[in-house]
């Protein structure tokens, strides 16, 4: 056990303020300091810092302590870890405690999780230094025009080709390699046993949180891999999975490295690829973090909101971009913090892209020396409801289709404010910037936000359900926000959220394995291998035609993982709930007692297959629990398109109320007979009329 007067030492000589500082904004008040609580989610600050007694208190929840409580609570710390973190950041000597096996084992997965990626770290550093094994990493880092302090600052490092590097290394240092395996870093190899190394001539780039710790890794491709067996390319990122340390949605990349900026500057600057993040730092850019490869979650801008007071949103300039940017501009606004969108640099607002020029992502630009321009929008970028009226409706004005898709977005984006005259003056800018009536936008709100006025409604609950879902329902987003855009699930908005980032990880990890496990037994030639255009933003978002829905895809791989389940009457649901016909048909064989190792490779694309085939459900906990959740989602999807279809046909026979060009022409008409302009007025109530007919 450690003295009581190195405990007391510690305590009066940390600074509580800069320890909590790191997690939350605080602001002096009096003698005190007050922030959001991080233990609880709230919008005004009820969590208090009291210097002088070194103790902390929330009025919300109650949470209270000292110092080595905090971190104990916030970073899932024991006490002897706490005081050995405070003691070596406010320099009191924390003398080593023994550990028994038995303690070791208490301090959990958890910490032995930390300390293997700590020692995976320290080993790609090491090799990125060396002067031999590290050249190809360093070329590489030298080519991106990343200096020695960014590389430092996020302690960047190398994957030297070999197979076992680091599994030697791990087992050199006494690591479990189960715990390696789980956090990603090794798979077992299935005939020769042992283990072999997942990130292999790759530059890694650790996800560190403000406690410090390393918690996954993000491994770049760097060189021209060997294809493998099957002709396929290798994944572009590997990705940790999720673990016992690593929750994607809760993380963001690059937060440690740029927390001082960020209360500096009292913004952050959210950017898509992790990439972007460290050629943005590289660039001067110190307040810069991205959303780890998700769509960005609620749990990540409540995490930025206690830390700053504003978001600029810097996403690409194509299309997904616009869609993440929108998804962002939800999340921000449900969140309640204040939330900017960034220009196209350069271009004002002479009708541009409203996020980057076409095809632009901030990497690239600030490679080619625009880092200037780039200031400039950043500094200059719009409020986001501003950057909607501005931007969105000047681009959708000319097409029909486009301006009820922007009503629809701008419904999604005010249903989420819940201060209520907040709310209306949005409503009544927004009607204004789109030139119809503020009623008609409040009941589109009212119908985003689930409350049926006049029909519609309804859907807002699959999507708010998708925004917050765990792991299945994240990778289930495609189909929802496709469907809750396009009508049709597949196309249309489904390319950005169904290409969400969480398929790279997927496509990384899986498209890894099988050079372990299963790649022997079938190679399978696939046409519809995601093709994975240039440049490193979009890469990341992996599109594929020809793959079916990720809900569906998620239901099977469960069954297939435990084909017990086929005989259990909710798996006789799943037959009519599958919309892919591949799918259907590997099912209906399935239940006709074939095996799926053999039926998937057949039967599907062979990225699909993979995908199937993972493994990733072996070990779920409750597998029935499991399928009847996901039969659950897929109900409500099925529910969601059908009603989605209605909604559509409806609009279209103008029940819905909502045709936007006889909208716009009323209005037009309101202000012609107010203006007393009776040429126009007969003119509209032609064209009015013409339009009635129409229909
Ligand atoms: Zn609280």
């Amino acid at each position: 056990m450690i003295a009581e007067e190195i405990i007391n030492e510690i305590r009066s000589r940390a600074d509580i303020v800069a320890v909590i500082g790191q997690h939350v904004q605080l602001r002096k008040a009096g003698r005190n300091w007050k922030g959001l609580c991080p233990f609880h989610g709230e919008k005004t600050p009820s969590f208090n810092v009291t210097p002088d007694k070194g103790r902390y208190i929330c009025f919300g929840c109650n949470k209270k302590g000292d110092v080595f409580d905090f971190v104990m609570e916030l970073e899932g710390k024991s006490f002897v870890e706490a005081a050995e973190q405070l003691g070596a950041r406010f320099g009191v000597a924390v003398p080593k405690v023994e550990e028994s096996p038995e303690l070791r084992r208490a301090r959990g997965e958890r910490v032995a999780m930390l300390d293997i990626n700590k020692h995976a770290t320290a080993f790609f550093r090491e090799v990125l230094a060396d002067p031999a094994r590290g050249e190809p990493g360093r070329a590489y880092l030298a080519k991106r025009g990343v200096g020695a302090e960014i590389t430092d600052k996020f302690q960047l490092g190398y994957a030297p080709p070999d197979w076992h590097a680091l599994a030697d290394y791990l087992k050199a240092k006494q690591c479990d390699m189960e715990l390696a395996t789980k956090l990603g870093l090794v798979a077992r190899q299935p005939r020769a046993g042992g283990y072999y190394d997942r990130y292999r001539d790759r530059l890694v780039c650790p996800v560190v949180v403000p406690g410090g710790e390393v918690v996954a890794f993000s491994a770049r491709v760097i060189g021209k891999p060997p294809a493998a067996p099957d002709g396929s390319e290798p994944p572009k990122y590997i990705n940790s999975p999720e673990s016992t340390v690593y929750k994607k949605s809760r993380t963001l990349f690059g937060l440690a490295q740029a927390r001082e900026g960020m209360q500096k500057n009292g913004r952050a600057v959210l950017v898509e690829g992790n990439f972007d993040v460290i050629s943005l730092h590289q660039a001067g850019f110190a307040d810069v973090v991205a959303p780890l490869g998700t769509a960005l979650t609620l749990e990540q801008v409540v995490t930025l909101k206690r830390l700053t007071e504003r978001i600029v949103l810097l996403y690409d300039g194509d299309k997904a971009g616009y869609k993440a940017t929108m998804h962002a501009l939800q999340m921000c606004v449900e969140a309640d913090v204040e939330v900017l969108v960034a220009s196209r640099p350069g271009a004002g607002n002479s009708g541009g892209a409203g996020v980057l020029a076409g095809g632009v992502d901030p990497d690239s630009l600030v490679a080619s020396g625009g880092a200037a321009q780039l200031k400039e929008a950043i500094d200059r970028a719009l409020g986001g409801i501003e950057y909607f009226c501005f931007e969105v409706w000047g681009k959708a004005r000319a097409n029909a289709d486009a301006r009820t898709r922007a009503l629809e977005d701008a419904a999604r984006l005010a249903a989420k404010i819940e201060n209520r005259t907040k709310r209306d003056l949005v409503i009544d800018t927004f009607a204004k910037a789109l030139e119809i009536s503020p009623a008609l936008v409040a009941a589109a709100v009212a119908r985003a936000a689930g409350h049926p006025n006049g029909g519609g409604g309804g859907q807002h609950g699959g999507d708010r359900g998708g925004d917050r879902g765990g792991d299945y329902r994240g990778g289930d987003r495609g189909d929802y926000r496709g469907g809750d855009r396009g009508g049709d699930y597949r196309g249309g908005g489904g390319d950005y959220r169904g290409g969400d980032r969480g398929g790279d990880y997927r496509g990384g990890d899986r498209g890894d394995y099988r050079g372990g496990d299963r790649g022997g037994s079938r190679a399978v030639g696939h046409p519809n291998a995601p093709d994975r255009p240039h440049g490193e933003s979009s890469t990341e978002r992996e599109k594929s035609p020809g793959k079916p829905p990720d809900a569906e895809i998620e239901v099977v791989s469960l069954l297939a993982d435990h084909p017990s389940l086929l005989a259990t009457a909710v798996a006789d649901k799943v037959s009519s709930l599958l919309t892919d016909e591949r799918l259907r048909a590997m099912y209906s064989a399935a239940r006709a007692g074939q095996s799926f190792l053999e039926l998937a490779p057949m039967l599907l694309p062979s990225a699909t297959a993979r995908l199937v085939l993972s493994g990733k459900y072996a070990d779920a906990k409750d597998p029935s629990v499991k399928l009847g959740e996901m039969v659950k989602l897929l109900e409500e999807r099925k529910v969601m398109l059908a009603q989605r279809g209605l909604e559509k046909s409806l609009v279209g026979a103008k029940r819905g109320g909502v045709d936007p060009e006889l909208v716009r022409l009323q209005a037009q008409l309101a202000v012609a007979q107010r203006k007393g302009d009776q040429e126009l007025v007969e003119q509209l109530l032609v064209q009015i009329s013409k339009r009635k007919q129409a229909e």
